[in-house]
C-alpha cells in the first residue's frame, strides 16, 4: 500500500471551506480552499 501524498484536511473535511456559525462560508485557513493538506514535512531520499 502506498500513503496518499495528501489527507484531507481535517478542519473542512475536504470542502475546501468552512461553515460559519453566523452564516455562511469561509475558504478554509486550513487549505486555503484545497480541500487537502500536505503531510507533514516527510523525509524523502531520492
Ligand atoms: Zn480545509
Amino acid at each position: 500500500m502506498k500513503h496518499t501524498d495528501q489527507t484531507v484536511c481535517p478542519y473542512c473535511e475536504g470542502h475546501g471551506y468552512v461553515q460559519l456559525l453566523l452564516g455562511g462560508s469561509e475558504t478554509c485557513y486550513g487549505c486555503l480552499g484545497k480541500g487537502t493538506e500536505k503531510e507533514k514535512q516527510t523525509v524523502s531520499e531520492n
